[in-house]
C-alpha cells in the first residue's frame, strides 16, 4: 500500500514536471558541485580516468578502483586532492602501485606526496573503495544511483549527478574546469545484464560465475557529471547516421519490453542530428555514437549515452521534446563546456533556445514565437542574475531562468544584431577551437564573440540580462494630440542601457512598424494621423513595460 502511493505521488511529480517544462528548483546540499578550484586541486590536470567498478545489484553496491592519471601544473606539486563522498570506504590509494597514505573527510581524499611532482611531470593514483552509493530521490534534478526494476522484475539502474558531480561513486576532481582527455569504463555486472555506457564498446570478457565486465572507452574529453552507467534488461536499436565527415551508429539501449519502439525514436534522433549539424555544426563525437539509454528517470545530456526516460511520448508538434533537449546538449554542455558552473546558462540557456530555432525551421516562425512566449516567457522567475557570481556551485547557480530566461536573452539579441548574425555567433561558438573539446568557456567569451562579430561593445546590453536579476524596464507614454498626431515619450529606466524598440502604427488598416531609439533619457516620436501604438509588437524585447499616465 505505502509502495503504491509512493509510486503514484512520484508518478503525479513526473507529469507535472514534464508537462511544465524540464527545469526545477534544486539545492544539493554539501554534494554541491564547483565552487571555489581548492589550492590543491589547482596544481593538476586531469589526462583521463579509468573506472574498473563491480556494480552489485542485490547489495546495491559499487566496489572496485579508479585510476586517476595526471599531470603537475606547478613546479612541485606536493599533495593530492581528489572528491568522493564519505559514502564509500576507500581501502587503499595506490601511486604508481606504491601505497600512499591519506585521509578521506568530507567528502574530500587528501595525500601528501613525499615524492614532488615537477611541472609537466604525470602520475597514476589508483584509489580502491567500495560502498553504497547515494540513492537518488528526485532524479535527475537530485540525482544519485536508481536501484529500480522494470516490467519483468529485472535490475534497471543508471545514475544521474549533474549538480552533485561524479564524485558521488567515483573518485575525480569534481570541478567543471578540468576534464580528461578520454576515459575507460569497465563495469561488472550479473551476466543477465547490459551495461551502457560513454564511448564505444571495446569487449564483454568474462568475470568470476555469473558475471561479465563491459569494457568502455571514450577518446573524446569529457566532463565528470556526464560518465554514467545504464544497467538493466536492454535490446540494442541501431541506425546509421551519415554527417559530413564520418558515419556513425545512433544506438538506443531500450528495455527489451519497449524494444519495439526503439526504431521510431532512432529515426527522429537522425532527424534532430541533422537540425543540429545544420545550426551548430556537425555532431561533435562522431567517431563514437549518438548513444541514448533508456532509463527510469526523465533524462541527462551523458556525452553519447544520453538518458532517455520520456516513455515515448511526443508534444503536440509531434516530437519527443527530452530527446531533442538532450541531444542539444551534445554540442551545449559537452563539447561547449563552461569552466565555472557561473555560466550555467551556456549549457541550459542555449540548449532551451535550439528548441525555439527547431519549431522555427520546421514548422515556421509562428511556431518559434509561440514557443518563445508560451513556454520560455511563462518561465522566467528573476530571482537573481542569470549568471550569480564567479566560482560559483551549482547549487548557486541553477534555477529556472538559466533555461528560459537565457533562452529569451539569445532572443531579444537575435533582434537586436539580426538572425543571420546571431546563427552565425552561435555556430562559431559551437565549431571554434578556442570554445570547443579541451577548451571550457565563461559567459565573457560569448560576449566577446558577440562584440567581435558584430563590432559593437554590447556591454550594456548582457550586463542588464546576465548580471541583474531584474530584465530592464521600458517607460512609456502615448498623447493624442490636438493636431492629430500621436506623441510617443519612450525611455528605459536603466542607466545605460539603449535597445531600440519597435513600434507599430495602426490607422484603420494601414500598419507601420518602426524601430526607435532609445535610451535612459525621454525620447519623443510623432506619428501623424493619430494612429494606434503598439510597443514591440512582436514580442521580441524581454523587459518590463510600463505606460505611463
Ligand atoms: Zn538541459
Amino acid at each position: 500500500m505505502k509502495l503504491k502511493l509512493q509510486a503514484a505521488i512520484l508518478l503525479a511529480f513526473f507529469f507535472t514536471a514534464t508537462a511544465a517544462n524540464y527545469s526545477y528548483a534544486r539545492q544539493f546540499g554539501t554534494f554541491a558541485s564547483g565552487g571555489v578550484l581548492t589550492a590543491n586541486a589547482a596544481k593538476y590536470d586531469v589526462k583521463y580516468y579509468e573506472l574498473n567498478l563491480k556494480v552489485d545489484p542485490a547489495q546495491q553496491n559499487l566496489s572496485g578502483y579508479v585510476d586517476v592519471l595526471l599531470e603537475s601544473t606547478v613546479p612541485a606539486m606536493d599533495s593530492l586532492e581528489l572528491d568522493l563522498v564519505n559514502f564509500f570506504t576507500i581501502s587503499k590509494i595506490e601511486r604508481e602501485g606504491k601505497p600512499l597514505a591519506f585521509m578521506h573527510q568530507k567528502h574530500k581524499i587528501k595525500a601528501a606526496l613525499a615524492e614532488k611532482l615537477a611541472a609537466g611531470q604525470r602520475a597514476n593514483f589508483r584509489v580502491y573503495y567500495a560502498g553504497k552509493p547515494p540513492v537518488a530521490n528526485r532524479p535527475p534534478w537530485e540525482g544519485g544511483f536508481n536501484w529500480s526494476k522494470d516490467g519483468n522484475g529485472k535490475p534497471w539502474i543508471g545514475v544521474s549527478c549533474q549538480g552533485e558531480g561524479g564524485k558521488i561513486w567515483w573518485p575525480c576532481k569534481d570541478h567543471p574546469s578540468d576534464e580528461p582527455d578520454s576515459a575507460g569504463i569497465n563495469i561488472t555486472i550479473p551476466d543477465s545484464l547490459y551495461c551502457a555506457t560513454n564511448g564505444l564498446l571495446q569487449a564483454i570478457v568474462p568475470a568470476e560465475k555469473g558475471w561479465k565486465t563491459f569494457q568502455w572507452k571514450t577518446r573524446y574529453p569529457i566532463n565528470n557529471y556526464n560518465v554514467s552507467i545504464n544497467i538493466g534488461d536492454y535490446a540494442v536499436v541501431r541506425r546509421p547516421y551519415r554527417g559530413a565527415t564520418g558515419t556513425m551508429d545512433i544506438t538506443f539501449y531500450v528495455l527489451k519490453a519497449d524494444s519495439a519502439k526503439g526504431p521510431a525514436l532512432v529515426a527522429m534522433a537522425e532527424e534532430f542530428l541533422h537540425f543540429y549539424a545544420k545550426y551548430f555544426g556537425e555532431y561533435p563525437w562522431l567517431k563514437e555514437k549518438f548513444g541514448l539509454a533508456h532509463t527510469y528517470y526523465l533524462g541527462m545530456e551523458h556525452q553519447t549515452i544520453n538518458a532517455y526516460g520520456n516513455h515515448f511520448r511526443n508534444n503536440q508538434y509531434g516530437y519527443d521534446w527530452l530527446m531533442l533537449h538532450e541531444m542539444g546538449h551534445e554540442w551545449w554542455g559537452n563539447k561547449v563546456t563552461v569552466r565555472d558552473w557561473a555560466d550555467f546558462w551556456i549549457h541550459e540557456g542555449i540548449c532551451s533556445y535550439a528548441e525555439a530555432l527547431f519549431l522555427g525551421d520546421k514548422f515556421g516562425p509562428e511556431a518559434y514565437h509561440k514557443y518563445v512566449k508560451e513556454n520560455l516567457r511563462r518561465r522566467i522567475r528573476n530571482r537573481q542574475p542569470i549568471v550569480p557570481k564567479r566560482d560559483a556551485t551549482t547549487s548557486e547557480s541553477y534555477n529556472d531562468d538559466i533555461y528560459a530566461k537565457a533562452a529569451v536573452v539569445l532572443h531579444t539579441l537575435r533582434y537586436f544584431i539580426g538572425d543571420s548574425l546571431l546563427l552565425d555567433v552561435l555556430k562559431t561558438f559551437a565549431t571554434d577551437p578556442a570554445y570547443t573539446y579541451q577548451n571550457r568557456v565563461v559567459s565573457q567569451d560569448f560576449i566577446d564573440l558577440v562584440n567581435r562579430k558584430s563590432g559593437q561593445d554590447l556591454s550594456w546590453f548582457f550586463q542588464q540580462y546576465l548580471y541583474t536579476a531584474k530584465p530592464p524596464t521600458l517607460e512609456y507614454k502615448i498623447t493624442s494630440k490636438p493636431d492629430a498626431s500621436t506623441e510617443l515619450e519612450i525611455r528605459w529606466r536603466d542607466e545605460g542601457f539603449r535597445l531600440p524598440v519597435e513600434v507599430r502604427a495602426t490607422v484603420g488598416d494601414k500598419i507601420s512598424v518602426k524601430r526607435v531609439d532609445v535610451t535612459s533619457t525621454w525620447q519623443r516620436y510623432q506619428f501623424s494621423g493619430n494612429p494606434k501604438l503598439e510597443i514591440d509588437p512582436a514580442g521580441w524585447i524581454l523587459m518590463e513595460a510600463v505606460e505611463g499616465k
